[in-house]
């Protein structure tokens, strides 16, 4: 028996999914899997496992298991489910991969798609769920995808156990025929249920023309104008990053004060404040430098958890300009006056927000303004906002693109789908009739793809194919999945696995056909399995298998997680809002330029030249016990130190477990590598990016300008180069091992490293 109080009683009445619940729960006892499509806000996330405990699912030492594709969904849908049942944290929990709060007692248990799958490697059947729910399967992140086809095929084993696994699959759009209509996924089609969301008419206003380049610019005339002239109810705005939504965010604070208070400096103090203070107290408590990790909750995911709308830092949106160009339908804001007599309670919305911050924008505004929500698209289906009626959309998302073959990545901000163009409106409806600013024409709308393809056909996959290897499916090729990546993608992931020694080698004999067959079902060797044994992608998971020659462990490990933590240096080079901010950027970036010479060390150690100022700068941030201070007056991301920080504790604890013969533990004064140690590491970093290698172009080579001090790579046509911000731009040596390609204005390197000729086999 639940225990809720009278006003959440109320409010859970009003969700269309109560009306429903019986049915849903039939359907549930009755069939193995179920397909649950609603509305954003009809209750799916909050309900639903409401309705397996009372229906006696959580019961002895069963759990009811429900994954998230994103950390802010995972976290606060826990609150918000233990909140409405009146139960402890510790009975409905989360767990994420670094932290959580699942207990013995846990029934409910939110949790992102990546610790499931770490899961299901530790015990196949998932013994320990009698019910799995795969949450916001419509944003078809790779590990749901995933998740899905692995589940396609535990439920039927538990069946023949016995012990039978309920598979539940919800989504917020009725595009689902992928996961229904596909006999290899479930031979007998799942039966689907629709949930009837009450939904308010939403107006959609298309602007007669698309303002090219400034969307934000005309995002903010127009939130000007509504906040001006328009009845009550909150604003929820689209843009596509995080450097916007702050932009935008600074912007309207100084047009609209609230309280007449810097609100903006006021709130980011709290935040670092309490990230300090969280900090803290996590580091009183324990004896030992590190935060304990429970081994149990790492991920198989080397990023962020398929979170999309994770910053780069170096994508050019100038958006902050305060250009006041007639753009056709806006017509230009006579001027940016303060007006304090209409406060505008202004707020950002992003995954990488903190949890604190993030819960914000669900307790009602203070009393007399109007709440306005600056968010990128995790506003469009996990998180519903009370109180939006009006929602403005730039109609454009941020994705990472991949070149299939060269692997190649770039951010870009390119046009959403019509499908989620109608979520994104769909959400200003939910309380009564609303209003949805489109800042681009219907004849715009009617060019977008209907709906965005999956990720898991846009990017390499490696990764995924190590760890299906781990779970012993040799043939990738015949896995369920839900839409299965490229061929072309496939072979390229085994291909790289077989050189790093991942992957037994095929035999050399036979015809070609043969061997492209055989490589496609090779089995896993002993290294692969200590590779897929730790949280990052396979060619760092490669030097972390090497790294214990000659006591470079440590070095290794640090680096490893500074790769795999994007960004570790903040961005100086924007735009300034102000004429002080400029002085003080110009400042700042001499600042960060002279230490990043100091970290790339001196002598020799120069030659391990970006990895060599990420080893600099963690030292030197530890050194300083991770002040925020530090981080903020060298340039350095806080957020990214602490995620480095504890990503080392991650990798560390693995390496224990791996070799109890080892026993690392994190040094806040490591000591730099000797130069005897530089030489090695450079060798075990190329050892996992050895077709990541650049020659330069010798000036006798140099047929067209364009190469000058370009180096060649065997993967592309075109010349690469050192960004003038790597540590190596003034050297230029003749062979580099490099992190990663971005294109921006032309092919930089990342993460760049001089290496030996004699080194290349
Ligand atoms: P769905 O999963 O179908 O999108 P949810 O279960 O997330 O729907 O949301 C149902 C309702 O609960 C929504 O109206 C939403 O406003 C409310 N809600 C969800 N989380 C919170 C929260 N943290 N605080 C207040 N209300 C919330
Ligand atoms: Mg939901």
């Amino acid at each position: 028996p639940v225990d809720r109080s009278p006003d959440i009683q109320e409010a859970r009445l009003k969700l269309p999914i109560l009306a429903e619940e019986q049915v849903i729960m039939e359907a549930i006892r009755e069939n193995p899997v179920v397909v649950l499509c609603g509305e954003t806000g009809s209750g799916k996330t909050t309900q639903v496992p409401q309705f397996l405990y009372e229906a006696g699912y959580g019961s002895e030492n069963d759990i009811i298991g429900i994954t998230e594709p994103r950390r802010v969904a995972a976290i606060t849908m826990s609150q918000r489910v233990a909140m409405e049942m009146n139960l402890p944290q510790s009975v409905v929990s989360y767990q994420i991969r670094y932290e959580g709060n699942v207990s013995n007692e846990t029934k409910i248990k939110f949790m992102t798609d990546g610790v499931l799958l770490k899961e299901i490697q530790r015990d196949f059947l998932l013994t320990r769920y009698k019910v799995v729910i795969i949450d916001e399967a419509h944003e078809r992140s790779v590990y749901t995808d995933i998740l899905i086809g692995l589940l396609s095929r535990i439920v039927p084993l538990r069946e023949k156990k016995g012990s039978p696994l309920k598979l539940i699959i919800m989504s917020a759009t009725l595009r689902i025929e992928d996961f229904t209509n596909n006999k290899r996924l479930f031979p007998v089609p799942p039966p689907v249920i629709k949930v009837d969301a009450r939904q308010f008419p939403v107006t959609v206003h298309f602007n007669k023309r698309t303002p090219l380049d400034d969307y934000a610019g005309e995002c903010y005339r127009k939130v000007c104008k509504i906040h001006r002239m328009l009845p009550a109810g909150g604003i929820l705005i689209f843009l596509t990053g995080q450097a916007e939504v702050h932009s935008l965010c600074r912007r309207l604070r100084k047009t609209f004060p609230f309280c007449g208070r810097n609100v903006h400096n006021v709130t980011e103090d709290d935040e670092s404040q309490e990230v300090v203070r969280r900090f803290k107290k996590s580091k009183q408590k324990k004896t030992m430098n590190l935060p304990k990790i429970d081994l149990a909750s790492y991920s198989a995911q080397p990023l962020d958890e398929g979170d999309e709308d994770r910053e780069a830092i170096d994508d050019e949106d100038g958006s902050g300009s305060d250009l006041d160009l007639d753009l056709g339908d806006g017509e230009a804001e006579e001027d940016e006056k303060t007006d304090s007599s209409l406060p505008l309670y202004v707020l950002p919305l992003y995954s990488l927000l903190a949890p604190e911050k993030q819960a914000k924008v669900f307790r009602p505004p203070p009393a007399g303004t109007r709440l306005c929500v600056v968010a990128t698209n995790v506003a469009e289906t996990s998180l519903t906002i009370p109180g939006i009626k009006y929602v403005m959309d730039c109609g454009k998302v941020k994705k990472r693109y991949y070149d299939k073959v060269t692997g190649v990545s770039s951010f870009r901000v390119d046009w959403t789908s019509q499908a989620s163009a109608n979520q994104r409106a769909g959400r200003a409806g939910r309380t009564e009739p609303g209003h949805c600013y489109r800042l681009y024409s219907s004849a715009v709308f009617a060019d977008f793809e209907q709906f965005s393809l999956p990720e898991i056909t846009r990017r390499p996959v490696e990764d995924l194919v190590l760890q299906m290897k781990d779970l012993n499916i040799e043939k990738v090729v015949n896995f369920p999945f839900p839409t299965p990546p490229p061929a072309d993608a496939l072979i390229a992931a085994e291909e790289l696995l077989i050189s790093l020694g991942a992957l037994q080698e095929p035999p050399k004999t036979g015809r070609l056909n043969d061997l492209q067959k055989a490589k496609l079902s090779s089995p896993i060797t002993a290294l692969g399995k200590t590779m897929a044994s730790f949280p990052v992608a396979p060619r760092y998971a490669k030097m972390l298998a090497l790294g214990r020659q000659h006591e470079c462990l440590p070095y290794v490990i640090t680096i490893v997680a500074a790769m795999t933590v994007r960004e570790l240096f903040e961005e100086v080079d924007r735009p300034a809002v102000s004429e002080e901010e400029k002085e003080l950027l110009k400042g700042k970036k001499a600042r960060v330029q002279q230490m990043q010479r100091i970290w790339a060390g001196q002598g020799s150690a120069q030659k391990l030249g970006d990895l060599m100022v990420m080893l600099g700068a963690v030292g030197a941030c530890e050194y300083a016990e991770l002040a925020p201070k530090f981080c903020e007056r060298n340039g350095l991301r806080f957020k990214a130190m602490l995620e480095i920080r504890r990503l080392r504790g991650q990798l560390t604890t693995t390496v224990n477990s791996l070799c109890p013969d080892i026993q690392l533990y994190l040094d806040s004064k490591m000591s730099p590598p000797t130069e005897s140690q530089v030489t090695y590491l450079r060798q075990i970093v190329m050892s996992g990016l050895g077709d990541h290698i650049a020659r330069r172009i010798r000036p006798e080579e140099l047929l067209d300008e364009k190469w000058r001090n370009a180096y060649k790579t065997p993967l592309l046509e075109e010349p690469v180069f050192i960004h003038p911000t790597s540590a190596l731009f003034r050297q230029l040596p003749d062979f580099v091992v490099y992190q990663e390609i971005m294109e921006t204005t032309k092919m930089y390197m990342k993460g760049v490293s001089a290496i030996e000729a004699e080194w290349i086999p």
